[in-house]
């Protein structure tokens, strides 16, 4: 079944189109946006999704547009300022002018790489977001794009809306599975930060892992994606609303930065980072979600529920007072009201680290 989806940003609206076998729909897509024959295109994509789709992808559209590729190596070390520069040596050397495209086809990686060389090649110029990987689910929708610096990650980068976002779910059938975990992470934190509905059909439906596939993936996607396109369309810049979108990660920052990036995945630290704000809301409002149980959900997906032991709270604290969105050193949290519904608090070291010291001894 194929789903579209209105992406309203205050600049702009674009269409997302979910479904299955995308790619031979694709040029008939790009002519309907308004891309003529013989419009130059070039595909940017990573090693891994070259060997395994790139063929299926440039096939169909050779047969209408002047198609180029460009290959990046698998893995965020891609996100760096030579790889961005590649990319740029490359559009022009294919000869790229204003009204060409750029597709970005894989996981949140080229996404946010291509993305950003689309916002400045010639100061801008159209791009397609054709996510592979769940989490890009997260990444492919809102519009901010970005490589990395060896000072901090996401340092460089632009607020850049695409064309389009073309998310052909049977690409996903090839993930790892600790990719797939980790974009679904994200999926929860969509339901539990804006859709209660939705929490419940996860508890009712997605089991375990297994259950993440076919049409209920297209419905984790869909329904995330409609959270995520909510919030974004309310506040495109990231000046109020936005940072909802944070739930789980002011944890989920230090712990990836601190145990070294890559060790554990993105989405696992977002599904601890989460339990931690869990804790620390219902000590904050004095409620309790002990009839959610939460951990053990967490754990028949095989997210982390126990912190690493090794990591010390006091320098995790540290991380957390760094994060970008901390304000003058307090650290600001999201925090569950109830479910659907979240709050930004602002927690003062002492009390942060002593609710950390608790939730580590847990
Ligand atoms: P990724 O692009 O590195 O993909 C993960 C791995 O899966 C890679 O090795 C990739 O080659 C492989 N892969 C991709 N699609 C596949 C498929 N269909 N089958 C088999 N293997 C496949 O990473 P990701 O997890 O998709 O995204 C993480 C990146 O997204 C980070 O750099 C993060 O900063 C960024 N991000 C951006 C935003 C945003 O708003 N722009 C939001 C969240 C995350
Ligand atoms: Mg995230």
């Amino acid at each position: 079944m194929m789903e579209q989806i209105a992406i309203q940003t205050a600049t702009k609206q674009y269409p997302l189109c979910l479904g299955e076998g995308m790619l031979e729909l694709l040029p008939q897509w790009l002519e309907e946006l308004g891309f003529p024959h013989g419009t130059k295109i070039m595909v940017v994509t990573d090693e891994t999704l070259k060997a395994l789709y790139l063929s299926q992808l440039v096939e169909p559209l050779s047969r209408r547009y002047d198609v180029y590729t460009h290959v990046i190596p698998s893995g965020e070390a891609a996100k760096s300022f030579e790889h961005y520069y590649a990319c740029q040596t490359a559009a022009l050397t294919y000869g790229l002018d204003r009204h060409s495209l750029i597709i970005a086809f894989g996981g949140g990686v080229v996404g946010d790489l291509a993305g950003f060389v689309a916002a400045t090649f010639m100061r801008g110029i159209p791009y397609i977001q054709m996510p592979t990987t769940l989490l890009a689910h997260d990444s492919a929708v809102g519009g901010k794009v970005a490589i990395n610096h060896p000072l901090g990650k996401n340092m460089i980068g632009a607020f850049y809306q695409p064309e389009a976002v073309v998310y052909d779910v049977q690409l996903l059938q090839s993930l790892p599975e600790r990719e797939l975990r980790s974009g679904f992470a994200e999926v929860v934190k969509h339901a539990l930060i804006g859709d209660p509905g939705f929490y419940n059909w996860l508890k009712m439906n997605i089991h375990s892992l297994a259950d993440v596939k076919g049409e209920k993936l297209q419905h984790c996607i869909r329904k995330g994606i409609e959270v995520k396109a909510r919030i974004v369309s309310e506040d495109e810049r990231e000046t109020g609303v936005r940072a909802h979108l944070n739930f789980g990660h002011t944890l989920a920052h230090a712990l990836e930065s601190e145990l070294g990036y890559g060790v554990m995945t993105h989405g696992d630290a977002v599904a601890l980072g989460m339990l931690f704000a869990i804790f620390v809301s219902e000590r904050t409002y004095r409620l309790s979600f002990a009839d959610h149980h939460f951990a053990k959900w967490f754990e028949s997906y095989g997210f982390p529920v126990v912190p690493p032991k090794q990591l010390d709270p006091e320098r995790l604290l540290q991380k957390m007072k760094g994060d970008k969105k901390a304000k003058s050193g307090k650290i600001r949290m999201v925090l569950l009201r109830e479910i659907g519904h979240v709050c930004v608090e602002e927690i003062d070291d002492k009390q942060a680290l002593s609710l950390l010291n608790e939730f580590w001894q847990s």
